[in-house]
């Protein structure tokens, strides 16, 4: 799990010094030794200044990171202590939208995991992307109250799956509320695309009578818990790097039967490790001011 635990504030004004060795140290050694701590996970505040997003959700950052706020109308973000509340403002406001939605509908809050660390980043656990402001994982169970989210939460037992325990179809816990909230965040414009597992696909696939708004959810290993939001890159931010564009179609045929075959579910090979892309210099940058 991220190393910062609660303890972040303890790094204090070393911080940024502790992060400038492990950058050094992470730009010599390669990504399996900042894996382990990523230097970026040192660094407790956002830069001062205007929000802009630099590099790709996986080799990237962010300036002038907003802090979304623990609490507010349909939401509560849960495992503040990760750190990993920071984004660009259009995220926010994405999330605040969201949940004021989840809250006219009145039945429960919308529980956010991760988005993004102060400064965005290589995270030290858990996740490869998030590292530019623009992603943030929505649990899809909705929580009676705040207290009951974070106390459910707090001994890091994940929210439970949507998908059936013999992996096949949609869970009883799917409801019209997960609907609802799925397709909420696919019609915004803002939003590039969705990842979600790709049983939670086939079950929208077989059963929506209007396709269009699938096209943006995008199969993945895991995700049954949860869903990862990522948004386009945003007018203000001319250093971030767009992902390429999703394929045509509403991706509910033949590349969606392929999660479901033997290669599929046979466990990833990686045999050799992928070169460690080059961090933009302006997030090199950024890991060293305070
Ligand atoms: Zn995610």
């Amino acid at each position: 799990m991220n190393r910062c635990h609660g303890h972040c504030g303890r790094h204090g004004r070393y911080g940024h010094y502790i992060a400038a060795l492990l950058l050094a140290a992470w730009l010599t050694i390669g990504l399996a030794a900042a894996a382990e701590g990523s230097p970026w996970a040192l660094l407790t505040a956002p830069s001062d200044g205007p929000g802009e997003v630099i590099g790709s959700v996986s080799n990237g950052c962010i300036a002038g990171a907003q802090a979304l706020p623990a609490e507010g109308e349909g939401y509560v973000s849960i495992r503040r202590y990760r750190n990993r509340f920071y984004g660009h403002g259009e995220l926010l406001r994405l999330v605040s939208e969201l949940a004021r939605g989840q809250a006219r509908r009145g039945h429960g809050l919308v529980m956010v995991g991760d988005l993004s660390q102060p400064r965005g980043g290589l995270m030290s656990s858990s996740h490869r992307s998030h590292q530019n402001g623009l992603d943030v994982d929505i649990w899809f169970q909705l929580a009676a109250s705040a207290e009951a989210a974070n106390r459910d939460t707090a001994n890091q037992a994940d929210p439970p799956s949507m998908v059936s325990a013999d992996g096949e179809s949609l869970s009883a816990l799917w409801g019209d509320d997960q609907q609802a909230l799925l397709k909420a965040a696919a019609d915004d414009p803002r939003v590039d695309r969705i990842f979600v597992n790709p049983v939670i696909k086939r079950g929208l696939c077989a059963s929506e009578g209007e396709h269009a708004w699938l096209r943006k959810l995008r199969p993945w290993f895991g995700h049954d818990a949860h869903f990862h939001v990522r948004l386009r890159c945003p007018g203000d931010s001319r250093q971030c790097d767009q992902q390429a564009a999703l394929p045509a179609g509403d991706g509910c045929g033949k590349d969606l039967d392929w999660w479901f075959s033997d290669e599929a579910r046979q466990p990833l090979k990686r045999s050799v490790p992928r070169a460690e892309p080059v961090l933009p210099a302006a997030c090199r940058a950024l890991l060293s001011i305070n």
